[in-house]
């Protein structure tokens, strides 16, 4: 398989450069060609002599993504992007508004092998992992849509289809090459990476003591509702999971932040709010509630917004600090995996504007 220079880091770019015979400068032209002025092709790089130009073409590759549906939230003005990749499968990003600028949430992996009940993306199974050069590119295809729109892309959120930390090495190099300054720019602490809690890979992030926030989806406060919706907790029980989350924070000193989607009937009662709190005393930690998006397939529903309500004030009354996630794009089942799944079953939504 040919390399993809978009997906490499910037030393590694220079060894390539190196290899190739080339002086050390042409890995700082091809570097700001591809992640500056976010090149789509290697004839684009006009710095560069057309002999050096005509080889990088022949023998390297760059991924070619591009966004086959785009869709607008009357609502909110979310904005929903079907990503086509250049094998023809699909990926997912979405692009909110909020006061602080643009936040995008994009995928790492094509599918999901974690299989949690709840979620779209997983329903058929991982199809493959995404090369740091895909993830990229969803960033800059969004930042430019953003930019069109005299709008801008202020944080990232990982977050989208597949579990990140389950395509660590490319995730890392991803992470990388977007915060380079000589970059996108991204600063680390603008970027949320979320997990189901895959407590060996929790260690592995540890190590490289990143500043960007680790956003764990906890969803329940004790293994028998864990497992009920997310087979990680089979493998990595609840216990071994916080404590992997206390040692992230003692080592990174970066608060969790913790997903917890609200089911009706299922984990949203008083008592698991009361085991909640217990579980997470002293962290420090932030939980973020999610009223539960309706995945037709799986049947769970989200409760009454006063049970949401009342969920996050026992939580708050108690010294957990909890939110709720405000809804965007609810018109255009902005919920990861959805838009991909019903492509898949060419299904088209209602309330669209493209
Ligand atoms: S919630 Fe995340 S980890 Fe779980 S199946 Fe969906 S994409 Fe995978």
């Amino acid at each position: 398989m040919m390399k993809d220079l978009r997906s490499l880091t910037y030393e590694q770019l220079c060894e390539e450069v190196k290899a190739m015979g080339q002086p050390s400068f042409r890995a700082k032209q091809i570097y700001s060609w591809l992640h500056e002025k976010r090149a789509e092709d290697y004839s684009e790089m006009s710095n560069l002599p057309a002999a050096l130009r005509e080889k990088l073409s022949s023998e390297y590759a760059l991924a070619k993504v591009s966004i086959e549906r785009r869709m607008v939230s009357k609502i909110d003005g979310t904005v929903k992007y079907l990503f086509r990749l250049e094998d023809g499968e699909h990926v997912e990003g979405v692009r909110m508004a909020y006061k602080r600028g643009g936040s995008l949430c994009i995928s790492t992996q094509c599918g999901c092998r974690m299989g949690c009940t709840f979620c779209a993306s997983t329903l058929t199974g991982l199809c493959r992992n995404l090369t740091p050069s895909e993830m990229l590119s969803e960033v800059y295809l969004a930042a430019k849509d953003a930019e069109e729109h005299g709008e801008k892309i202020a944080s990232l959120v990982l977050m989208g289809i597949g579990e990140p930390l389950d395509n660590f090495d490319n995730v890392m190099d991803f992470l990388t090459i977007l915060s380079s300054d000589n970059g996108f720019n991204l600063g680390m602490r603008h970027i949320s990476l979320s997990t189901c809690g895959l407590v060996d890979k929790i260690y592995k992030l540890a190590e490289r003591k990143l500043q960007l926030t680790l956003s764990v989806s906890l969803h329940a406060p004790n293994d028998e509702i864990r497992r009920r919706t997310m087979p990680v907790a089979k493998r990595w029980p609840i216990d071994e999971l916080i404590k992997a989350c206390r040692d992230y924070f003692d080592i990174t000193g970066r608060r969790i932040s913790f997903e917890y989607a609200l089911i009706d009937g299922v984990n949203d009662q008083p008592e698991h709010a009361m085991e909640l709190i217990k579980l997470l005393k002293g962290m420090g930690a932030h939980v973020n509630l999610i009223p539960v998006n309706k995945v037709n397939e799986t049947g769970y529903k989200r409760g009454k917004r006063e049970s949401v309500e009342a969920f996050a004030k026992l939580l708050n009354d108690n010294g957990q600090n909890a939110t709720i996630r405000r809804e965007l794009g609810s018109d255009i089942n902005a919920a990861c995996g959805q838009l991909r799944r019903s492509t898949i079953k060419t299904e088209k939504g209602g309330t669209l504007s493209e």
